[in-house]
């Protein structure tokens, strides 16, 4: 038999396994329902993405959340026996201006108070996971086309114009990415309609076209100088620093995010010597050797930002579902994904809240 032209039936199927994807399938394994995500990376977590050295996570994407203002976040946190920490934020902070002068400013709380999670936000994923089948989860399958049905849907894992991979039909999608790049990749027949896709096309991904850096050290220089990590700079490259340590010991760390437009972020390596050279002018010469550092462009990430994510937005967007709809085709397509939430949409409390609608309505 020629597996690759063999037709998989699943009752449900979770495109994306990102935190709303997931979250998605873990309340369908709680119902014990039968479901399979299909995720176009070779891991899961999608904005999520905790990178590991000796033991400890450095969050590459999200690393915060609002226990003040994030009740769902804070519940599931508690419930998978997870703990988090406040941010650092003691001692003063830096400020740079567009002329690289550094200025010492006093240290400010974030408002709401913001909070980070132990083992990184990744550990979210990691323990969702544990209550979600192994085999249900399949890497490497990007869903290239969704294709209507007289009951449920055909789904194609591949690239559009060739050959698909696999296909899979189902009676229901829940469909967990961001409603701009479903639009731009995925190909719907029939046709989605015009207002439709204009409306999908016009939620802008929160963060697509961002880029962070986090750098790590053996000791907290800052922290030592009485400077709580915090600094910005109008001359950049990163523009905002903060503090991304360890909670009660090493390795400490900087994490910050650059300021240069996505279209300018070309020359990687000449960015890293330009982060570490403002590290040493804001904090001194040690900033400018940490024992590790990792940088992640999510405007280069295929499978998060597309050509209209690559423009700076500078203002969060009021999110709610595409067009005003949950579903379309009679409930076959459930929207999922933190970008439909209509509240605390992009941020990860949105993607809970778009995963509880789309598996409470399908
Ligand atoms: C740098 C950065 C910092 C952030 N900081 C914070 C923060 O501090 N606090 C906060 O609350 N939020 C923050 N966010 C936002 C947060 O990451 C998102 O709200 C959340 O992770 C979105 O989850 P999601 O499941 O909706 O989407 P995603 O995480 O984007 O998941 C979508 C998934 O779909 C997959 N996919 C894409 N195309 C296909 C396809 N064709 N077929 C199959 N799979 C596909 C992707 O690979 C991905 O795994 C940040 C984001 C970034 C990038």
């Amino acid at each position: 038999m020629n597996l690759s032209k063999k037709i998989f039936d699943v009752d449900t199927i979770i495109i994306g396994g990102g935190l709303s994807g997931i979250y998605a399938a873990y309340l369908l394994s709680q119902k014990n329902k039968s479901f399979v995500i299909l995720e176009a990376r070779t891991r899961i977590g999608g904005r999520i993405l905790s990178t590991e050295h000796q033991g400890f996570f450095s969050d590459l994407g999200p690393s915060w959340y609002w226990p003040s203002i994030n009740p769902k976040i804070v519940q599931l946190i508690q419930s998978l026996g997870l703990s988090g920490f406040h941010q650092f934020e003691e001692g003063l902070g830096r400020f740079q201006n567009s002329n690289g002068l550094i200025q010492t400013v006093s240290g400010y709380d974030m408002e709401p108070p913001c909070w980070r999670l132990s083992g990184g936000m990744m550990a979210l994923i990691t323990k969702l996971c544990e209550g979600i089948p192994e085999n249900a989860i399949r890497l490497n399958h990007p869903v290239c086309e969704i294709e209507k049905k007289s009951t449920g849907a055909l789904v194609s894992v591949g690239e559009l114009e060739k050959e698909p991979w696999s296909r899979f039909t189902t009676k229901k999608i829940i469909l967990a990415l961001p409603p701009r790049l479903a639009a731009a990749t995925i190909l719907f027949t029939p046709d989605l309609s015009h207002n439709l896709t204009q409306a999908m096309l016009r939620i802008g991904t929160w963060m697509a076209g961002q880029a962070k850096f986090c750098a790590l050290y053996e000791e907290p220089y800052w922290r030592q100088a009485g400077l709580s990590g915090q600094a910005f700079s109008q001359q950049g490259p990163m523009g905002e620093i903060h503090d991304a340590s360890n909670n009660s010991q090493g390795p400490y760390g900087l994490t910050g995010f650059v300021s240069i437009p996505a279209v300018q972020r070309n020359h990687q390596q000449r960015l890293t010597e330009a982060i570490f050279s403002q590290l040493a002018t804001i904090y001194g010469k040690p900033a400018s050797q940490p024992t590790t550092f990792f940088y992640q462009d999510w405007a280069r990430e295929r499978f998060t930002a597309t050509q209209f994510d690559q423009p700076p937005m500078y203002e969060h967007p009021l999110y709610h579902p595409p067009a005003g709809k949950t579903s379309i085709w009679d409930g076959t397509i459930h929207f999922a994904g933190t970008e439909t939430a209509d509240q605390h949409g992009g941020y990860l409390e949105g993607a809970l809240t778009s995963a509880e609608r789309a598996v409470m309505n399908h």
